[in-house]
């Protein structure tokens, strides 16, 4: 390999967004993959929701980025053929105790930016989504679903037409500093070694972002939350048309079992949020439909324990452990030509082409 200008670690929607927005054909970039074909991490196991964000504190890079990225993804869904369905999403109070929960992320929603936010009663949750049950809902207009692969094949599509270069299979194992920039150990599954080196070095590898970080002087630490989904099946289809989340538990740290759907209409409940160890175990316990089933039949009246079976999960990379405060995403160029994205968890897929154009304005400020 040549000497790089820059080096992005990892193919997961961040760094191929980033990639997107970098190449141009007088640099010379390279994003380095471990595995067999991009996307294959945390991108590929996911729920796949453009988010409208509602959830994160005002001023947080997750608010910013997400309410930054929401309509550059339309935008770049529509104009690129990616499939994608502006759906909307009720957040719906079961018991009128619940209320207050949904006027507090109303107000910050509205602190956010996110305009578009109703808090609206019986009468037009049933006209919206008549079968299901809910005293009141916050609507969210702006929330929908994309196809997270087609969006990644865009984003390496405009990366190589800028000259960019995807090397996968092969792992990158050290980094140390070096006069004129990185110097890069890599490792191919042929288990051949190579060096390198790179004027920038982006990590944006997912689930071991901190590992990375962390042998180029940084300190962090990602606990490893895991979700968990059930999907639906059995029931009649067309029965719900939005996104349909509970109104958030105290302290949380994920978003309730929810009801979300992909493009083809089919149903699924989840992510929970349960802290594991640093294992990458997807399976999901068998128990866990019949969890579901409970807290989902509060506001799914028409679910039978029979329609609810263990499907897939993913894995959070979470800077919050548990009991922690909230804590927002890394992007920080933590020594010079060396940018850190860690912590990395939702909204990651709906922020991705602000988080892409946030690192290109730290390189060429
Ligand atoms: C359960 C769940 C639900 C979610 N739902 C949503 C949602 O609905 N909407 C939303 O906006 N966001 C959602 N997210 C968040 C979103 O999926 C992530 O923020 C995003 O996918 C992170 O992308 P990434 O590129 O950082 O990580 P990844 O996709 O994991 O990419 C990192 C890549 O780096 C590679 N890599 C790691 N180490 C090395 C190394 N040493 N050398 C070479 N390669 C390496 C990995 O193989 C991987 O391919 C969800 C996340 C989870 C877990």
């Amino acid at each position: 390999m040549e000497k790089a200008d820059i080096t992005i670690i990892g193919a997961g929607v961040v760094g191929l967004s980033i990639a997107a927005e970098l190449a141009r054909p007088d640099l010379n970039v390279f994003i380095l993959e471990k595995n067999t074909s991009h996307g294959g991490g945390i991108s590929s196991r996911n729920s796949e929701v453009i988010h409208a964000g509602i959830y994160y504190p005002e001023g947080s890079l997750k608010a910013g980025l997400c309410v930054e990225g929401r309509p550059l993804l339309y935008n770049l869904a529509a104009g690129q053929g990616i499939p994608h369905k502006k759906t909307g999403k009720l957040i719906v109070a079961t018991r009128s105790e619940e209320i207050e929960e949904l006027e507090k992320l109303f107000a910050q929603g509205r602190k956010n930016g996110v305009t578009s936010l109703e808090m609206i009663g019986k009468d037009p949750i049933a006209r919206m989504e008549p079968n299901i049950q809910a005293e009141a809902a916050l609507y969210s207009p702006e929330t929908g679903i994309i196809s997270a692969h087609d969006l990644m094949n865009v984003y390496l599509a405009r990366a190589q037409a800028g000259k960019a270069h995807l090397v996968c299979r092969t792992e990158v194992l050290n980094i140390e500093r070096e006069q004129n920039g990185w110097r890069i150990l890599a490792q191919n599954d042929r288990g051949e070694d190579f060096i390198f080196v790179s004027s920038v070095v982006i990590n944006a590898c997912g689930l071991s972002s901190d590992t990375l970080a962390n042998r180029t002087g940084g300190n962090y630490h990602l606990y490893y939350c895991k979700g968990d989904y059930c999907g639906i099946s059995g029931v009649k289809p067309g029965l719900v048309e939005r996104l349909i989340y509970p109104a958030p538990l105290k302290n949380h740290v994920g978003l309730g079992v929810h009801l979300t759907m992909d493009l083809n209409g089919r149903l699924k409940l989840g992510p929970d949020a349960t802290y594991i160890d640093r294992v990458e175990d997807y399976s999901v316990p068998s128990e866990k439909a019949a969890l579901f089933y409970e807290h989902a039949r509060k506001y799914l009246p028409f679910l039978k324990p029979e329609n609810v079976h263990p499907d897939m999960a993913g894995i959070r990379p979470k800077l919050q452990g548990p009991n922690d405060a909230f804590a927002d995403f890394v992007i920080r160029e933590d020594a010079p030509g060396f940018i850190n994205l860690v912590g990395i968890e939702s909204p990651g897929l709906t922020a991705s082409p602000a988080i892409a154009r946030f690192v290109k304005k730290m390189l060429f400020k």
